[in-house]
């Protein structure tokens, strides 16, 4: 999970542009909808990063359709200024997904759902490139008992402090990584309770608990065949590269973290019996 930053706004194609860019009979749909799409936007940009609390567009089935259809059926061109838009993103991990910092990020999600409100289906600050695994969890949740349930990486996590830890135990030769949110008091109360439901609806504990394991088996193989000391420099090595390149509240950084807190245990699980 991490803040990826928002789109350079003069990418960002206008609601008008991506209907002029649909099918001659998209275009026809979409076009008398472009005052009110653009009202709704204004409601949007005022209530963000709080989205969850605004209220659908009331529209008649056919316009439903047609902004749903608008986007399922992208043209070409329509894609094209997507991808231009999502192009300006920070380069900086900008192929990972912002929600779990796992995997790159083929689908774009659209972070108030179109089924919902058709009226953002085509609103380029509600579609955030995301992971597969993420889409698939999150579905069509956006809030649960009133509370909104996912960060938006436009803007959160505001603080740049590490709020995913990870702690290593050592259990009858099996390492065993766990991970949990602690954000040490850093970020604002209520985006504390987004970071939270965020963690838990995408699984983000055990994605990258696996994560961890994989890695660690893998480095455990490729450093059997090396001496103490050469196992303890690339680990080090390891420990310094981590903290360097990987999304800071990715899975990466705190286990390097935790790695740090017991070096020699770490040295000692890696060595083959
Ligand atoms: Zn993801």
């Amino acid at each position: 999970m991490r803040r990826q930053g928002a789109y350079d706004a003069d990418s960002i194609p206008s609601f008008a542009d991506l209907a002029d860019a649909s099918t001659a009979d998209r275009a026809a749909l979409l076009t008398p909808l472009v005052a009110r799409v653009r009202r709704a936007t204004r409601r949007y940009d005022a209530a963000l990063p709080d989205v969850h609390v605004l209220r659908a567009m009331r529209c008649t089935p056919e316009e439903r359709k047609g902004l749903i259809d608008g986007y399922d059926g992208r043209t070409v061109a329509m894609k094209r200024a997507l991808a231009g838009m999502c192009a300006t993103l920070p380069d900086e991990n900008a192929d990972l997904c912002p929600y779990c910092s796992l995997d790159q990020n083929p689908d774009l999600d659209h972070v108030l759902p179109k089924a919902v409100f058709p009226e953002f289906a085509l609103y380029a600050p509600n579609l955030v490139p995301i992971c597969t695994v993420c889409n698939r969890k999150k579905l069509n949740v956006v809030r649960s008992a009133g509370d909104r349930v996912l960060l938006n990486p436009a803007f959160e996590p505001s603080v740049d402090e590490p709020i995913v830890e990870a702690q290593v135990a050592y259990r009858g030769g099996q390492v065993v990584v766990t991970y949990r949110l602690d954000d040490h008091g850093q970020l604002p109360v209520e985006e504390r309770g987004v970071a939270r439901r965020h963690f838990a609806r995408l699984g983000l504990a055990g994605r990258y608990r696996k994560r961890a394991h994989g890695y660690l088996a893998a480095l455990k193989t490729n450093l059997r065949n090396r001496s103490g000391e050469v196992r303890e420099a690339a680990l080090r090595t390891k420990l310094e590269g981590a903290a360097l390149f990987a999304p800071l509240n990715g899975w990466e950084p705190a286990l390097f973290r935790a790695i740090e807190d017991d070096v020699p245990a770490m040295l000692t699980w890696l060595t083959p019996r």
